[in-house]
């Protein structure tokens, strides 16, 4: 469930009408809405009330400061996946204690940032990492704790860029080697392994293989007790699906229940790492029509906005709603819909938000919405055909705030410079 919703024909966040923002800040531009990422991240983590948890936001889906810090106001931490990320966590006043670290690529360098903010955790993700991590971890004189991330060898049935628990994937260590290194991590010391972790894939819409991989992280906990290694922290990664069309992802109340069932009695804290479904229908990226251009085949919507804003339709070819901002009431009789793409200005025919849509008539100004683009929509954008990034705004009941600015031409050039002997 999420706050953006059509009011007299016109769609608004929480109580602020798009147009305004629209109007006021311009397209394209990212919308997201504070009462309702604070809704999901209440209906995501009840359902583990009643054991031991900690919920870590996977920030790599929308990393803003702002939204960081609705989220650890509440008590979250984050799951971050570089330096970067844990520069942006410590400076939205993340907990460190409740920071876990996951990557399959930590150079010394963020290893050592990370030891010295003292994080929860590194998800160590091979031997070489972890004998890199004794290495620093000695050299700095700072414990380092850790899980390692086993590669469950289970299908998560997503899309295989955003598959990762799968033997071909390059994440996590197999199961079988998994047991052995633990083993080795007694022998090392400036390492205290106190969890398990994996993260099988995103945008999961089956339970099944999730509680295949908790079934098996739960196998190597018993057998590593046995060996006398205490594992306290007991982390199942993310992933947990959304609806952005037809799909019927688990609730969170099934995912939750059902995942609470298997370790309720294990003694261990859980730790869960959604990104996704906690931001994903709560931001929208707002753009306006440029052009409407017909073609023998087709009749092509141009707007301002573009696969450097959001690159998941081009990359996985991902569904995202598109709707008006503004409805004409005549619209309400389905005979109007017209059969569109949507397509921004980037010299690439791979550049669509939207293909073979119907939508309500259309015409050269119009804002449009592109829906569920909180999750991996500003994060993932760049400056291709050196266009600024787009900005951010939090709505927050009637009012809203610019949480990033709008580029400019002069941060597009930022740190370029032209050798001497050139000019
Ligand atoms: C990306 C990622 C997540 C979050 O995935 P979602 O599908 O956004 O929930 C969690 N854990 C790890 C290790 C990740 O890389």
């Amino acid at each position: 469930m999420n706050f953006f919703e059509y009011v007299n024909n016109e769609l608004y966040c929480e109580k602020v009408p798009l147009k305004n923002i629209a109007d006021e800040v311009g397209t394209p531009v990212f919308v997201y809405s504070r009462q309702t990422l604070e809704r999901h991240l209440r209906v995501f983590s009840e359902p583990f009330s009643s054991v031991s948890h900690l919920v870590c936001y996977s920030m790599k889906a929308c990393s803003n400061l702002a939204i960081l810090k609705i989220f650890s106001r509440l008590g979250a931490g984050v799951d971050i996946v570089s330096g970067g990320e844990l520069y942006r966590a410590l400076s939205a006043g993340v907990e460190p204690s409740r920071i876990v670290y996951s990557g399959v690529g930590k150079r010394a360098s963020e290893i050592d940032e990370a030891l010295l903010a003292g994080i929860l955790m590194f998800n160590v993700e091979s031997e070489a990492e972890l004998e890199l991590l004794e290495i620093r971890a000695r050299s700095l004189g700072i414990k380092a704790r850790i899980a390692l991330r086993v590669n469950p060898d289970v299908d998560p049935k997503t899309h295989p860029y955003i598959s990762t628990g799968l033997q071909k994937n390059k994440f996590g260590i197999d199961t079988s080697r998994a047991l052995d290194l633990y083993k080795q991590t007694l022998k090392m010391d400036w390492i205290e392994p106190i969890g398990i972790d994996c993260h099988i894939g995103s945008q999961l819409t089956e339970l099944g293989p999730i509680l295949e991989a908790v079934e098996k992280l739960v196998g190597i906990l018993e057998q590593l007790r046995s060996d006398g290694i205490d594992i306290q922290y007991l982390d199942i990664g993310g992933g947990l699906g959304i609806p952005y069309d037809q799909e019927e992802p688990p609730m969170p109340s099934e995912y939750g229940a059902a995942v609470v069932e298997r370790m309720r009695d294990l003694g261990v804290t859980l730790i869960l790492e959604p990104g996704r479904v906690l931001v994903g229908n709560a931001g929208i990226l707002l753009t306006q029509v440029l052009y409407l251009k017909k073609t023998k085949k087709k009749l092509f919507v141009i707007v301002d906005a573009a696969m450097n804003d959001l690159i998941r339709p081009s990359l996985y070819d991902a569904h995202h709603v598109v709707q008006k901002v503004t409805l004409r009431p005549s619209q309400s009789s389905p005979d109007k819909l017209i059969t569109v793409d949507i397509v921004g200005p980037i010299c690439e025919s791979g550049d669509y938000l939207a293909k073979s849509r119907e939508l309500g008539e259309v015409a050269f100004g119009d804002h449009l919405a592109v829906m569920s683009a909180g999750a991996y929509g500003f994060s993932m954008s760049s400056n291709y055909n050196s266009r600024p990034r787009a900005p951010e705004v939090l709505v927050d009941g009637e009012n809203y705030y610019i949480i990033r600015e709008r580029e400019t031409y002069a941060d597009l050039v930022r740190g370029e410079r032209i050798p001497p002997h050139l000019q």
